[in-house]
């Protein structure tokens, strides 16, 4: 049995939260099943673990047990010409695509990084800069084999169980350890995105743009300037992608990047750089926004061109070795939904209180969303802004307390936040945000399927827990 048991202290991806617990690490169902057994016989809880990628509190379990799943990591089958791919919860999106792509399939949903697991992917039902047309990630979920706490193996899909198959997407691992996938990928005929860039001097300017752009793209995603105020504010550029190229222009076949500078003389030169520049790293990046904006203000790209999938898709290596480096205690995250008519009024009224708080988002981000299914699901008709905030020792506390006071302004406001992505709503919140009939319909099928409340993390005490009668 490849059960650790190992006390240690895991953390958030952005490292603003950390939690001593017991990891253990699970290679097949058998794992799993002994983990449980032995939390049960401590009386401690348990929480499944994927690549620990979320931004808040939902892989963690202080106290109690996690159980990473990411040793589970084969792929059980492939089939090239329909393009369904069954796999262990533990495979990454890297492998997904490493088994897939020269059959010339992709996976329809992605986040910038390709080292989540899908598994994790499920459990929080992802969203990619196709959010608005192709809906979530648990929407190409054909199949989900589950285990729930009692020990019983079940089959889900959209289909046959309708209600749980909808509860176990995005149901952040509290119902039931999911021990296999099927997917259905999408197809794709070349390695290449056709991308162009269009600039806009404010933030209704740039809202605007998502309308023109979308029946033409495949992909969408806007940068602001979160140093910009005034009748500035908001402005910024959105990046417009169609999957393919224009016939006769040449693109490889392969969507990956060649690599032209090794791994290892690129990290400890950016390492370098991060070290050099965290003194100033505000009025640095005041001055790269100015430069970015005003470059491709003057650049319009109205005219495609083509760019690999891949390095379009995910952040490169380099910029997770520059983020670690530049962040060593760590980030804060903001991301709002909101619906369509009130996005604009409400995205100006963050931005601005934001400012005027003194706290200056590093890189912000627009998409846009429409609603699925899922039960605890977050998107809605509408866009989303997500604000990325530096941490540090000194500025911790008021910028908890400036992000509680947004996350209450855009709840009020008929917002919703992504559970991947925000660790300070309240429970009260939640419910007011995704509604209480939501909730509670997820809490009867808790009680229904793990009576003992087996599966926790914190983030269940912080939200669930309170409102379970
Ligand atoms: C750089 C970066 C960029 C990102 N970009 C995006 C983005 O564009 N869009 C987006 O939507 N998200 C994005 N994310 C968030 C990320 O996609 C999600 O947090 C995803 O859930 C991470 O997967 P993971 O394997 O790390 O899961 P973890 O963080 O380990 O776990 C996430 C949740 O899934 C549960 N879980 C894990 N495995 C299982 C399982 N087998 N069965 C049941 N429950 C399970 C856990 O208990 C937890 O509740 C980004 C994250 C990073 C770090």
């Amino acid at each position: 049995m490849a059960l650790a048991g190992m006390q240690a202290e895991l953390t958030n991806w952005t490292k603003s939260t950390r939690s001593s617990c017991y990891v253990y690490r699970a290679k097949d169902i058998n794992d799993i099943t002994h983990a449980q057994e032995y939390a049960r016989e401590q009386r401690l809880s348990v929480i499944p673990h994927g690549a620990g990628h979320s931004y808040t509190d939902a892989a963690l379990n202080t106290g109690g047990v996690v159980i990473d799943l990411t040793p589970m990591h084969r792929i059980l089958s492939w089939d090239p010409v329909q393009g369904i791919m069954r796999v262990e919860p533990g495979v990454t999106m890297q492998e997904l695509i490493m088994a897939s792509w020269k059959d010339g399939w992709w996976p329809p949903v992605t986040p910038s990084t390709p080292d989540v697991t899908l598994g994790g992917c499920a459990a929080m039902n992802i969203n990619g800069r196709n959010a608005w047309k192709c809906g979530p990630f648990g929407a190409y979920v054909l199949a989900l084999d589950v285990l729930l706490p009692s020990g019983e193996m079940l089959t889900l899909s959209p289909e046959r169980d309708d209600q749980l198959f909808h509860a176990f997407i995005g149901g952040l691992g509290l119902l039931g350890m999911i021990t296999s996938l099927t997917l259905q990928l999408q197809r794709i005929s070349s390695g290449c995105v056709t991308a162009h860039r269009r600039s806009a001097p404010s933030l209704g300017e740039l809202l605007a743009m998502f309308a023109e752009e979308a029946p033409g793209s495949d992909y969408l995603e806007a940068w602001i300037d979160g140093f910009a105020t005034g009748r500035q504010l908001g402005r910024g550029h959105i990046t417009s992608a169609k999957l393919g190229v224009a016939a006769g222009d040449g693109c490889p076949p392969s969507p990956l990047p060649k690599l032209a500078i090794p791994t290892r003389v690129e990290m400890p030169i950016v390492s370098l750089f991060a070290g050099v520049t965290r003194p100033a790293l505000l009025p640095m990046v005041h001055v790269v926004n100015r430069l970015n904006y005003g470059w491709h203000n003057r650049r319009q790209t109205p005219v495609g061109a083509a760019r690999l999938l891949y390095p379009y898709t995910f952040w490169p290596p380099a910029a997770f070795t520059w983020y670690q480096a530049t962040f060593p205690e760590g980030v804060e995250t903001f991301q709002a939904f909101v619906p369509g008519p009130d996005a604009k009024e409400l995205f100006e009224q963050v931005l601005s209180y934001s400012q005027q708080q003194g706290h200056i988002p590093l890189w912000c981000v627009i998409k846009q969303h429409r609603g699925d299914p899922f039960l605890l699901s977050y998107q809605v008709d509408g866009f989303s802004l997500e604000l990325n905030y530096q941490r540090t020792h000194q500025n911790a506390q008021g910028l908890s307390h400036m992000l509680q006071r947004m996350v209450a302004m855009v709840i009020e406001s008929g917002g919703r936040f992504y559970l991947a992505k925000d660790r300070f709503q309240t429970g009260e919140q939640y419910r007011q945000s995704v509604g209480g009939d939501a909730v509670d319909a997820f809490l009867r099928l808790k009680q229904r399927y793990d009576p003992e409340l087996l599966l926790q993390s914190d983030l269940y005490r912080r939200l669930f827990e309170p409102y379970l009668r």
